[in-house]
């Protein structure tokens, strides 16, 4: 039986819409650990530390365990802030990827995220779940699309907004954003040796889920064999 169910991918591959129906599905938790290393970036430009500090930073994030609370995890506490929308705001955003790419502020996330998968029955998506965080994780799926694709869906979200940006600012920033996540030297964004990659450029939502949930049939049927 598949308990622990990892997914990693880039910036806006569906891994949060596509994670969070999938735990629905099998009734298991939902662990977003972007959102960890956001609220980490949060505190720290709430205290105006500066991001190159990197002793600074992995203090913060060693004495400011992040909780999530929900079985979506949809409460979010830094410290003894409750935090929402503001970790999506493009600051944090622009941000987040120099904070995580320091080794002792991924190390105190690490083990937090080991700890709350502990007990299993959960989706846990990130850019690192499968390679180093849960690398024994019975299912690891890596979602990929083009920059473009995932630009637009990012950009189509933003609109509305007060300040919308434009779309070409969206799909510069994703580059961004992926190039220091795939180049970083602690934990760089790849797919593990064994993850069943799924490139969700023609796929919906739904048809993403319900191929994962047919991986999971499959090995728990070889399981079983
Ligand atoms: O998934 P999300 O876009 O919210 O993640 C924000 C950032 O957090 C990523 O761009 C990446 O720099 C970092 N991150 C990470 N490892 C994870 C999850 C997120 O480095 N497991």
């Amino acid at each position: 039986m598949v308990s622990v169910i990892a997914i990693d991918g880039p910036v806006a591959a569906g891994k949060t819409v596509v994670g969070r129906a999938l735990a629905q599905r099998l009734d298991f938790r939902y662990l977003d650990t972007g959102v960890m290393y956001r609220a980490i970036a949060w505190l720290a430009l709430r205290d105006g530390l500066p991001i190159e500090d990197e002793m600074a930073l992995g203090k913060l994030a060693e004495t400011h365990p992040v909780r999530l609370k929900g079985q979506q995890s949809d409460q979010v506490l830094v410290g003894e802030h409750q935090v929402g929308e503001e970790l999506r705001g493009s600051l944090v955003s622009q941000t987040v990827s120099l904070v995580a790419r320091i080794p002792a502020v991924r190390r105190a996330l690490v083990q937090q995220q080991r700890v709350l998968a502990e007990e299993g029955d959960i989706v846990v998506v990130g850019r690192d779940i499968g390679t180093v965080v849960l690398p024994d994780a019975g299912l690891k799926v890596f979602l990929s699309a083009s920059p473009e694709h995932r630009a637009r869906r990012r950009w189509r979200e933003t609109q509305g907004q007060s300040q919308a940006p434009e779309f070409q600012q969206v799909l510069a920033e994703t580059k961004a954003r992926d190039e220091i996540d795939s180049s970083r030297a602690d934990s760089p964004l790849m797919p593990a040796l064994d993850a069943f990659l799924l490139d969700t450029d023609e796929l919906s939502v739904d048809q993403v889920v319900e191929r994962i949930l047919s991986r999971i049939r499959e090995l728990t049927a070889a399981g079983e064999r």
